[in-house]
């Protein structure tokens, strides 16, 4: 094996999306696999999602589409945000499907049709509350309005705190919603509606609508504590590289932060920061080494950690198991969350690296 190796469980991944499917019975299921699915790899995420019952993709730029399009994908796909200069007439010529947040939004996507020759199918994204893309109330009725002329699929929007069970954000950006959606038709238009993301499609099947949108929930990493059986997909592990023993009193890595009380054997793993190991679980992390959790000692060097195996025999090629989805008592990505302030999220997508090999089972 490489130094060390994402595993992505593709059977984890098909049974979250037919959970989540069938979670959502009336509305179709978008798997989100911008951002390189996540970490896990957006064509093998795209197509195992496909085959478990998912009929639409969402990504985050053209590009990000046009990549599933040029590995063969031809589900429908939503691209929601693009950066200036994308080739937003490949993305048409290619079937994406765009988001339109605003006038000049459509005006560019009409001059890329035009160049394509291409019709535009369009999801008009209202902004309910979260002040990031999408058209405020005030100037919706003018969108819709020059909208109108073309296909109009959808109108859409995104949640603030969905995570957050029972805020009252929910209900407002909810309302405001059903009111984008009372403009929409009184200009005549029949669209699509969709606004739950993988906290709402656990919490909130009154929103549902006629599609919904998991991320993180497909990965199988829980933003809401219910009790849903989400498999993580994604493992990270690496092998031991060297074993040796000290004596009490030496000690290890930079800053020397961490003393050996007494003779101990230490393994080196060959992950460090560069590898997605973050340097600020120095002094708080463990690993799962032949059968027990121990504990990384020192600080997270660029390629390296550290492992106190206290007085037992550890075989140098040794399985490290750094995070997983818990079941044989490993860490999983969602402690490493806690233990460095962030969201798993951030986690997972981090660990696209190009010198950790990624595998599929
Ligand atoms: N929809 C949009 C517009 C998003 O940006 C995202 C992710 O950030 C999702 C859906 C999926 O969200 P989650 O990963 O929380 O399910």
């Amino acid at each position: 094996m490489a130094r060390s190796e994402v595993v992505v469980d593709l059977g984890a991944l098909r049974h979250n999306v037919a959970l989540l499917a069938g979670l959502a019975p009336s509305a179709d299921t978008m798997a989100v696999v911008k951002a390189d699915g996540y970490g896990h790899g957006a064509v093998q995420v795209a197509r195992a999602a496909l085959e478990a019952g998912a009929t639409w993709l969402g990504s985050c730029s053209t590009e990000e589409a046009l990549a599933l399009r040029r590995a063969g994908i031809q589900a429908p796909i939503l691209a929601w945000l693009d950066a200036p200069g994308e080739d937003l007439a490949a993305g048409l010529a290619a079937d994406v499907d765009m988001a339109v947040s605003s006038l000049s939004d459509l005006r560019r996507i009409e001059r890329a049709a035009e160049e394509a020759d291409a019709r535009p199918r369009l999801h008009l994204k209202i902004d309910t509350g979260l002040s990031r893309n999408g058209c405020q109330p005030r100037d919706w009725p003018a969108l819709v309005e020059a909208a109108k002329k073309h296909e109009v699929v959808a109108i859409w929007s995104h949640l603030a705190s969905a995570d957050e069970i029972g805020d009252p954000s929910i209900d407002l950006q909810a309302k405001r919603f059903d009111e984008a959606y009372e403009v929409a038709r009184a200009h005549g238009l029949d669209p699509k509606r969709h606004i739950a993301n993988s906290a709402a499609l656990l919490t909130r099947p009154d929103l549902h609508f006629d599609l919904v949108r998991p991320g993180i929930a497909i990965y199988g990493l829980n933003p809401v504590p219910t009790a849903h059986d989400l498999r993580p997909v994604m493992s990270f592990r690496s092998r031991v590289a060297l074993t040796k023993r000290i004596p009490a009193g030496e000690s290890v890595s930079y800053g020397m932060t961490w003393t050996a009380q007494t003779d101990t054997t230490l393994a080196l793993v060959p992950a460090g920061y560069a590898d997605g190991v973050p340097r600020a679980l120095s002094g708080r992390m463990e690993v799962l080494l032949e059968g027990r959790r121990r504990p990384v000692v020192g600080r997270v060097c660029m390629d390296q950690v550290v492992v106190d195996c206290g007085d037992d025999e550890i075989a140098e090629g040794a399985e490290v198991v750094l995070f997983g989805d818990g079941r044989r008592g490993e860490p999983t990505a969602t402690e490493w969350a806690e233990l460095t302030g962030t969201i798993d999220y951030e986690i997972v997508c981090g660990m696209y690296r190009p010198r950790v090999r990624r595998i599929y089972t």
